[in-house]
């Protein structure tokens, strides 16, 4: 998927997971959306060829671009050493920290992670959040594709807490009065833009990309567009 094979292809392929409101969700015309999906279609117009969106469980995102099955993961996708090990990551374009969403009856308020010890904890698989979980001991954690799902659990009651990125957590408390964010752990994360290891040519211009979005002011209203 050089440049010039997408050029000729006549799109860019984008694989995301679309449970990550603001960055990528579905709407109500059942678009997949979001401030990440801008930046997709942004990418897409500087080259001069359609967007194609894949939407694909967080956790196969790499494996699909490792099989050539998309050109992009733009998915609010932290960069870890470990991915860097796989993929190519552009420069970072978000910063994220972790949030713990509880049910706000006031009956269990973590401020702290260890506080999720004996506690059933949901997550989305394969995600930062998972890792920074699974490492406490004693914490029995349960693994879902979708976010959406995560929700439904704690609030059916069968999950006490669901941790994962602040901006979605955020997004989902406001959309879901019922819940409530206890606290926020530093984690200190950067979101970045994922390529074929070795796609050099990609990277460049994904990174002239963003570059230009910050420069041009693009990248702090589409900011305002879907954070204020
Ligand atoms: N930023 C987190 C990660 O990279 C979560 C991303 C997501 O769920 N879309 O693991």
């Amino acid at each position: 998927q050089s440049l010039t094979e997408i050029k000729k292809r006549g799109k860019l392929i984008v694989g995301t997971e679309p449970t990550f409101p603001p960055f990528e969700f579905v709407d109500e015309k059942n678009q997949v959306v979001g401030f990440d999906m801008d930046i997709a279609n942004e990418l897409a117009k500087r080259l001069g060829v359609k967007l194609e969106i894949v939407n694909l469980p967080f956790d196969s995102l790499i494996p699909a671009l490792l099989q050539g099955k998309i050109d992009l993961i733009i998915a609010g996708m932290t960069i870890t050493e470990e991915r860097a090990k796989v993929v190519d990551f552009s420069k970072p374009y978000f910063e994220a920290n972790q949030a713990i969403v509880v049910r706000k009856d006031g009956k269990f308020e973590p401020k702290k992670l260890e506080e999720l010890v004996g506690k059933k904890v949901a997550v989305q698989l394969g995600t930062t959040g998972d890792l920074v979980v699974s490492e406490i001991n004693g914490v029995q954690v349960v693994r879902f594709q979708k976010f959406t799902d995560a929700f439904l659990e704690l609030q059916n009651g069968r999950v006490d807490a669901v941790v994962l990125d602040e901006a979605p957590a955020k997004a989902y408390v406001k959309k879901f009065p019922k819940f409530l964010i206890s606290t926020v752990v530093d984690t200190g994360e950067t979101y970045g833009i994922a390529v074929k290891k070795g796609n050099k040519e990609l990277l460049n211009f994904v990174n002239q990309t963003l570059d230009i979005l910050k420069s041009s002011g693009t990248y702090n209203k589409l900011i305002q567009k879907w954070f204020e």
